[in-house]
């Protein structure tokens, strides 16, 4: 006697399907013991897997957390903010978006400058994809029309500019608008003689732009030499991670050279490097506690010190009394 047996399954999540083994046409779903069996099977409650459901959920859970790329931990996004987005687990200092970095410096912002200025696609440039394309996409990600945001407003009693790289939008690359924008940032310096400070995080020239950005180089050091022969002061605070052209240019002419924790400097990258010269550079090359052992940068500094060490200088530069003595 040939038979057709139907067998509930229970499926991920929670539908029920069914298997037919057999040929014949005499159809009989099998309702009875081994469907409640399943069922029962399912909701009984695994040895040694302990349920909480009715436990309450902590802050990370119903907050918007961050995990710390370094410790994996996860930080409330308030608690994140609180604490200058250092992880308060091992110190680690995550990234800061250029608006963020500013408004977090600045007491009072009094304005925002080359907002006019628009990237432009003159070489129709087409990688994987074309170039207005990959701006928009990096517009509607960081809600910035560029990579380099220019501030000015008071550092306590110092009238200041300020500018910050987003490393967000294009990996902080410096086209023609972010050379127009530090250019004009340089040139409000120069003009009313405040110091101009500079938080710099970039991959480097923007590929897309060719030439165009290579020539940004030769105009923000033309900038600062401007500033230096009037003897306004310029410092850059080199933050995760500073590379290639702008390395090469502004990142690299400041008065003072202060360094974030960590933060990785340099022009050429680590693995070209070891391609180049064969050999394996170990921890900490181009680290910026490497960089201030061989001269190059004047101080790390911990971001919860860096306002006040970025005053005092700046305080003293400038010949102003430090409010905080
Ligand atoms: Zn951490």
């Amino acid at each position: 006697m040939s038979q057709l047996v139907t067998k509930p399954l229970i499926m991920a999540n929670n539908m029920t399907d069914t298997i037919t083994t057999s040929q014949n046409n005499n159809t009989t779903t099998d309702t009875d013991n081994s469907n409640v069996a399943g069922h029962s099977w399912f909701n009984r409650p695994v040895p040694g897997v302990k349920q909480q459901l009715s436990a309450p959920l902590t802050a990370v859970e119903t907050e918007p957390s961050t995990e710390c790329s370094s410790c994996h931990s996860m930080i409330t996004n308030t608690a994140l903010i609180f604490n200058c987005y250092v992880c308060p687990h091992c110190d680690h200092h995550l990234p800061m978006s250029a608006r963020e970095r500013l408004q977090w410096l600045l007491e009072q912002v009094d304005g925002e400058l080359g907002q006019e200025f628009v990237a432009k696609d003159p070489l129709r440039f087409v990688d994987s994809k074309p170039y207005p394309e990959r701006m928009k996409e990096a517009q509607t990600k960081t809600g910035e029309s560029e990579a380099l945001i220019v501030m000015y407003g008071k550092l306590r009693n110092l009238d200041i500019v300020a500018c910050a790289f987003d490393f967000r939008f294009m990996g902080g690359s410096m086209g023609s608008v972010v050379g127009d924008r530090f250019v004009q940032a340089a040139e409000k310096a120069l003009a009313e003689r405040k110091p101009l400070v500079c938080f710099a995080a970039s991959g480097g020239a923007r590929m897309q732009e060719g030439l165009l950005s290579l020539m940004q180089m030769a105009r923000t050091a033309a900038a600062i030499e401007r500033l230096r022969i009037a003897g306004v002061p310029y410092i850059v605070v080199l933050t995760n991670p500073v590379y290639g052209g702008v390395t090469a240019s502004l990142a690299m002419l400041g008065d003072i050279h202060l360094a974030e924790p960590k933060a990785m400097i340099g022009f050429a990258g680590k693995r070209v490097i070891e391609q180049t010269v064969r050999e394996t550079l170990e921890e900490p090359f181009q680290r910026a506690e490497f960089l201030l052992e061989h001269g190059v940068v004047d101080e790390v500094v911990h971001r919860h010190q860096l306002i006040d060490t970025i005053y005092r200088l700046l305080a003293k530069l400038c010949s102003q009394p430090n409010v905080m003595a």
